[in-house]
């Protein structure tokens, strides 16, 4: 999940400034359309598809393992907040040892 917020706010430090960039060379009333077209292609939509990815790659994990039951899972990151690890379908961090019910 880090790394999609990363590569999002990379593509809007690069994209933002040559938007600006542009400005001189596009008629205002299209440079905004202009503008948004290019925000949704480059930095919303491979945030959202990236995230649909990654929910898909992880669905197992959230909905499956012994973590998915427990109170120091945080399933948007898929993450045990108590090992700060991710569990997976063959590895639970704590080995059950932990697990709390929600
Ligand atoms: S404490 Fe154990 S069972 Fe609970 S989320 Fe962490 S690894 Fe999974």
């Amino acid at each position: 999940m880090g790394e999609i917020v990363y590569w999002t706010i990379i593509r809007t430090a690069v994209v933002l400034p040559l938007l600006w960039l542009t400005r001189d060379y596009i008629d205002e009333k299209y440079w905004w359309i202009f503008s948004l077209l290019c925000i949704t292609l480059f930095i919303i939509y491979p945030a959202y598809f990236s995230y649909r990815k990654f929910v898909e790659k992880n669905q197992n994990v959230i909905s499956e393992t012994l973590c998915a039951s427990c109170k120091h899972f945080d399933q948007s990151a898929v993450l045990c907040m108590k090992y700060d690890k991710h569990p997976t379908e063959n590895y639970i961090p704590c080995e059950g040892t932990d697990w709390e019910p929600k």
